[in-house]
This record gives C-alpha cells, sequence and structure tokens, in this order.
C-alpha cells in the first residue's frame, strides 16, 4: 500500500518535472500560466492532468483539439515513481531517502533538457546546488560529517573542468555542474563510482551510436543524460557495488 501511495506522489511530482522540462528551455515561468494543450491553448482541466491514467483514456490525444500529445511526458511520470519506490525501497523512511528523492528529481529535469536541447540551463544547476547545501547545513545541523560531500563536490566538478579544459570545450560547463551537484549530494567515494560509470556509459552508447551510423564521430552527443544516469545507478546499487568490487 505504502509503495502505491509513494508511486502515485512520484507520477504527480513527475508531472510537475514534465512542466519544467518542457518550460525551463523557452525561459516561461513553470508556475503560471497553469497547464494547457501546446496547440489548442484550452486550459486542462484536473481530470485531464492524471499522471499516465489521463494519457491512457485520452489515448494520446488531446480532449479538446485531438491533437496527439508526446508519449514522453507519460514516460516521464512513470518512471519518477518507479524511482520514487526504488528509493524508498533501498532507503526506507530516512533523511537520505528524501534527499535522493529531491536528487533523482532535480536529475530528471536536467538530463531530459539536455537530452532534447544538449543545453544544460544555470538555473536548474543553480537550484540543484541550493538543495544540496541545504541538506549539507542539515547534516552539519544534526552533526554528521559534512567535508566528504565537500570532496564530492569539488571532486565531481573538478574532474569535469579539467576534462572541460583539456578538450577545448568537447564536453560543456554544464556537466561539470551537474557532476558538482551529484558530487555534493553523493559524497566522495559513490561520485568517484558516478564519475566512472558515467564514462563507462558514455563510451559505450557512443560506441553504439557510430556503429550503429546514428551519429558520426563529429556529432556532438550530450554527456548529461549520462550522468544523470550513473547518478541513479550510484543512488540504488552504489555500496553495493563497491562492496563486490573490494571484495
Ligand atoms: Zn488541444
Amino acid at each position: 500500500m505504502d509503495y502505491l501511495i509513494i508511486f502515485i506522489l512520484g507520477t504527480i511530482i513527475g508531472s510537475f518535472l514534465n512542466v519544467c522540462i518542457y518550460r525551463i528551455p523557452k525561459s516561461q515561468s513553470i508556475v503560471y500560466p497553469p497547464s494547457h494543450c501546446a496547440n489548442c491553448k484550452i486550459n486542462l482541466k484536473p481530470y485531464d492532468l492524471i499522471p499516465v491514467l489521463s494519457y491512457t483514456l485520452l489515448k494520446g490525444r488531446c480532449r479538446y483539439c485531438r491533437e496527439k500529445i508526446s508519449v514522453r511526458y507519460s514516460i516521464v511520470e512513470f518512471l519518477t515513481g518507479i524511482l520514487y519506490v526504488s528509493i524508498y525501497v533501498k532507503y526506507g523512511v530516512t533523511l537520505d531517502a528524501i534527499k535522493y528523492i529531491i536528487m533523482v528529481s532535480i536529475l530528471i529535469v536536467i538530463g531530459m533538457i539536455d537530452l532534447e536541447t544538449t543545453n544544460v540551463y544555470f538555473k536548474t544547476t543553480l537550484t540543484g546546488s541550493i538543495l544540496a547545501i541545504i541538506f549539507l547545513a542539515l547534516h552539519a545541523y544534526m552533526g554528521l560529517p559534512v567535508i566528504n560531500y565537500i570532496y564530492g563536490g569539488v571532486i565531481g566538478g573538478g574532474t569535469l573542468s579539467l576534462i572541460t579544459i583539456i578538450t577545448k570545450g568537447g564536453m560543456g560547463g554544464g556537466d561539470a555542474e551537474i557532476c558538482f551537484i551529484c558530487g555534493l549530494f553523493l559524497g566522495l567515494k559513490l561520485t568517484l563510482l558516478m564519475l566512472f560509470l558515467s564514462f563507462v556509459i558514455g563510451s559505450v552508447v557512443g560506441v553504439a551510436l557510430i556503429a550503429l551510423s546514428k551519429k558520426t564521430r563529429k556529432d556532438y552527443v550530450p554527456f548529461g543524460p549520462f550522468i544523470v544516469l550513473a547518478s541513479i545507478i550510484t543512488i540504488l546499487w552504489g555500496q553495493g557495488i563497491i562492496t563486490w568490487y573490494l571484495l
């Protein structure tokens, strides 16, 4: 039962994340105007906005003008629900669970925008950094060590900055900002794993895209989505991977 409640909560937050993903690159406000159809501009009623369900019942079309709605919205909602439940299963009702739920929410927005526009918006990374720092302050207030997380941020952001400089912009500065946030949230040990995983996944996907002739060597492939994917893997299975590797 609690799984279902957390899943539904995740899909509702996912629906808000969709608004952010759609509006931030257009420099629109994420709170006003209310959700409306991109085609006919009619404001959507609450029953049009039930995550996943409305889309399914309306067979993927706007109720008013029958324009096709991208399935991406439902995928993001569903994914957010699944991630929230997975984090709850792994971390229970803890500060870490809340921290990681907030972290993946911001990462979904950054990753999806990067995937679609190949841009990382400072608005989003600034929000992520502020949230991470709030959690560090909370850690400090509770008497928990914070230095490990600061190292994580510095190493995460620093490594990517260094690569950006060496490759002369082959990798964007936005990637360093994403890794900085992830580092602050994850702490040093998990940050190292996250960096390693993002390069492995990035290389594998990059080579596969070239092999399938979807991209050539010269095409730009955004790296942000790989950092996001690596971070999610690290949150859910990182401790296990580290223990398994060290044994
Ligand atoms: Zn419409």
